[in-house]
């Protein structure tokens, strides 16, 4: 595809129009705004390839942003110069030669772990700064592809089990591997992850012949949770606790990572400080991203709910039961809203299901059609503020080792 031409005129303080003449017609835009500073921030939106003009408002004065247009049908990507624009009254939008293309500017995946339980495996990311499509997660036993995810850049970790078709087998070694896309781009990710699925309690064992560094195991003890001093240690022998059901007063156990009454059945989860919860009393339940289940809570001043332990979002779709995961959408997030949106039905088309605005399949990406070419950036910039990695708290923080 031929190159795009890309024009920006600041309009006044904050406003930022945007022309562009893409040939032949594409499918889709993208449009790529990157602030600059010390620690550059990055945002996209996928545009309807009608479109030919844009206008956003609200970008702070005070900051330099690098625009650039991308144009797509199918495979093929055309991509315009990039141009540098500070959005003040009486200052010019400059052709920019910090960058060229966009490649360079792919959010990478830069470090994996995978937790292997009896017939699910979780992996947890993190992404380095920059523009992201989609993170695909290939599983893999010996030459066999298992399964394949496209998640939206906002997730950070998934767990790979029955429930999204994914057959695990305990005993046998498999492979995770995971890699970035964007605009038809795919920059591979950290080397992929042996592990070997393994019963409650046999994780290590199974794991022995790996390499470590990049395995997690799940926690079923019961004592940190009443260490006071992060700093005391009880070294290997930790005090046994014995907990009984509040119930019956049978014990209670760990039974497929799940903490059961050996008599009748009830389950709890412990709450981090000593306490242990009757799942069955609990007024969201329990998270779906963890096992085992972590509480789910209720951010303040938002209808959202995150799991307590990974800070994953857990959404309640309209007509539809419980909650689902960012992962488990049927149409993904939106491209107008920041944080973005679920994408819901409405009638024939989808829609964002805060804004109302239509969007289009377009080679299997949703693209925005906007009801008026103008975008209020004062939600972008707080974006950019916080750091693109923090577009959604989904996802359990982890530092790097
Ligand atoms: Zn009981
Ligand atoms: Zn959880
Ligand atoms: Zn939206």
């Amino acid at each position: 595809m031929s190159r795009v031409a890309l024009r920006a005129d600041v309009l006044g303080d904050g406003h930022l129009s945007l022309a562009w003449d893409a040939h032949p017609n594409p499918s889709r835009h993208t449009l790529l705004i990157q602030r600059t500073g010390s620690v550059p921030a990055y945002t996209s939106i996928g545009l309807d390839g009608s479109l030919r003009r844009y206008e956003i408002l609200s970008l702070s004065r005070h900051q330099r942003y690098l625009v650039c247009m991308l144009a797509s049908r199918g495979k093929k990507t055309a991509c315009s110069d990039w141009l540098s624009v500070t959005p003040r009254a009486g200052l010019a939008a400059l052709p920019s030669e910090e960058l060229r293309g966009f490649e360079s500017r792919i959010a990478r995946v830069d470090r994996l772990h995978v937790m292997p339980q009896e017939r699910r495996l979780t992996a947890f990311w993190h992404c380095s700064p920059g523009f992201a499509d989609k993170v695909a997660v290939e599983l893999m036993r010996g030459r066999r592809l298992l399964g394949r995810l496209m998640l939206e850049p906002e997730v950070k970790s998934v767990a790979l089990d029955a429930s999204r078709g994914i057959a695990i087998e305990p005993g046998k070694r498999h492979t995770i591997k995971l890699f970035t896309l964007f605009a038809g781009t795919a920059v591979q990710g950290p080397p992929p992850v042996v592990c070997t699925p393994a019963p409650q309690g046999h994780e290590r064992e199974a794991n022995r012949e790996h390499p470590q560094a990049h395995l997690i195991y799940p926690t079923l003890s019961l004592a940190p949770e009443l260490r006071i001093f992060e700093d005391e240690s009880y070294g290997d022998d930790e005090p046994e606790l014995e907990i009984r059901c509040a119930h019956c007063r049978a014990e209670v156990h760990w039974q497929d990572y799940r903490l059961l009454c050996s008599r009748c059945g009830a389950e709890f989860i412990p709450n981090g400080r000593g306490e242990y919860l009757e799942c069955s009393r609990l007024r969201f339940g329990t998270c779906q991203c963890c096992l085992p289940r972590k509480i789910l809570v209720q951010k303040a001043g938002s209808s959202s709910l995150v799991c307590a332990h990974s800070g994953k979002e857990h959404i309640r779709m309209p007509g539809r039961g419980g909650y689902s995961l960012i992962e488990d959408l049927p149409y993904g997030l939106c491209q107008c809203c920041r944080p973005r949106q679920p994408l819901v039905r409405s009638g024939e088309t989808i829609r964002c299901s805060r804004s109302g605005e239509l969007h289009e399949n377009q080679d299997g990406q949703y693209v925005w059609a906007p009801s008026q070419p103008v975008f209020d950036a004062s939600a972008i910039d707080e974006l950019l503020d916080a750091g693109l990695a923090e577009i959604c708290s989904t996802g359990v923080s982890r530092r790097r080792n």
